[in-house]
């Protein structure tokens, strides 16, 4: 046994000091990416969002609504070829902006050929909730093997040596996440975890230094923090909570008490493998939970608000474009960040 004793961060944890600037708008701030990545020699260029391959934000209607803004989706894993193929006839632009999700079973190989053949999708994400196992490499140089051309993005991990063996056996963008979300309960269950926004840090250091990119995955709970991600070196961040609640997302507006909203649960809970596995396997815990999110309507008005928060994160430090957010950024290390004197009495 051994203890590491520096101190690892998350987002509630720093605050990004303001710079001397020369903006005088945030609407001066561009937050458009391009990239070229390391192993498919892809590229892409659009706004570095992603919504989370759960079940509820991973849906076609958000792929759509989403591309509106060139922000990308990854649409879940249990949709069918057959419904793939009628969503790329219709809607090529936000196809473009999808990633088709895969696991390491066979069924789900089988199963993502038939969507990339159909749909002619140019985007995977290779999604486990633990990336360090050896068939999850192995499945991952399988899959580069299969797609030479096609951009991969592999995880989740939190450790740099494990992110350079990724990007070393296929993968171009790493997806970095072990217990942040805001369904998971993986940190409870086992006690296994990363403070989110250090892992970012470390990850993205190790990924910048192959030529590979990195995704932060869960734990973004405000504009603030989807803006710390990114300052922390995130190359693309992927949200779920964030997300959910929305008419775009799966399920139906429940009202109770003159209250609406949705049910959201992680893709692990008890709710999601009794869904789509028919039961909880014995031989593991459920690592996600069921909660009634807030109904929020379009989720136009959402992406908006983050965007507009990370326009005027970089105006506050003096980045003109997004790519310079994390030059410019330096993290205070803080107590208390947010005021909530009145969090009780927030008007309707
Ligand atoms: P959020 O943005 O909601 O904080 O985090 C979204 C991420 O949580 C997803 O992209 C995924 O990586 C992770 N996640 C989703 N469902 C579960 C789950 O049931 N268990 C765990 N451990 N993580 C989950």
């Amino acid at each position: 046994m051994r203890i590491e004793y520096d101190v690892k961060l998350d987002f509630k944890d720093v605050l990004i000091r303001p710079k001397r600037s020369v903006l005088t708008s945030r609407s001066e701030v561009s937050l458009e990416r391009e990239f070229r990545f390391k192993n498919s020699g892809a590229t892409w260029k659009g706004v570095p969002i992603i919504a989370a391959n759960m079940d509820h934000t991973g849906t076609f209607e958000m792929a759509k609504a989403l591309a509106k803004h060139q922000l990308l989706t990854a649409i879940d894993k249990f949709i069918s070829p057959a419904d793939w193929q009628v969503f790329a006839t219709r809607n090529p632009e936000a196809t473009a902006a999808s990633f088709v999700s895969v696991g390491i079973s066979e069924e789900d190989f089988v199963k993502a050929q038939e969507i990339i053949k159909v749909s002619k999708v140019k985007m995977i994400c290779l999604d486990v909730a633990n990336g360090y196992t050896e068939r999850f490499v192995d499945f991952l140089k399988r899959l580069r093997d299969n797609y030479p051309d096609t951009l991969i993005m592999a995880g989740n991990v939190v450790t740099g040596e494990m992110v350079e063996e990724l990007l070393l056996s296929g993968a171009d963008v790493v997806k970095i996440g072990i217990g942040p979300g805001s369904v998971c309960t993986t940190r409870e269950k086992t006690g296994v975890g990363y403070p989110q926004l250090s892992a970012i840090i470390e990850c993205a250091d190790a990924a910048h230094g192959l030529g590979g990119h990195v995704c932060a995955d869960g734990g973004c709970t405000s504009p603030g923090d989807v803006a710390k991600a990114f300052a922390a070196g995130a190359d693309f961040v992927m949200l779920g909570g964030m997300l959910s609640g929305h008419d775009e997302c799966l399920g139906e507006v429940i009202e109770e008490d003159g209250v609406r909203f949705k049910r959201f649960y992680g893709m692990s809970s008890k709710e999601a493998m009794e869904k789509y596995h028919g039961s909880v396997a014995e031989y593991r815990a459920s690592e996600g939970r069921s909660v009634d999110v807030p109904y929020r309507g379009a989720v136009k008005n959402t992406v908006l608000d983050i965007l507009g928060g990370i326009r005027s994160t970089c105006t506050y430090v003096g980045a003109h474009r997004l790519k310079e957010l994390s030059k410019r950024t330096t993290f205070i290390r803080v107590t208390q960040q947010l005021n909530e004197v009145f969090v009780a009495h927030q008007a309707k």
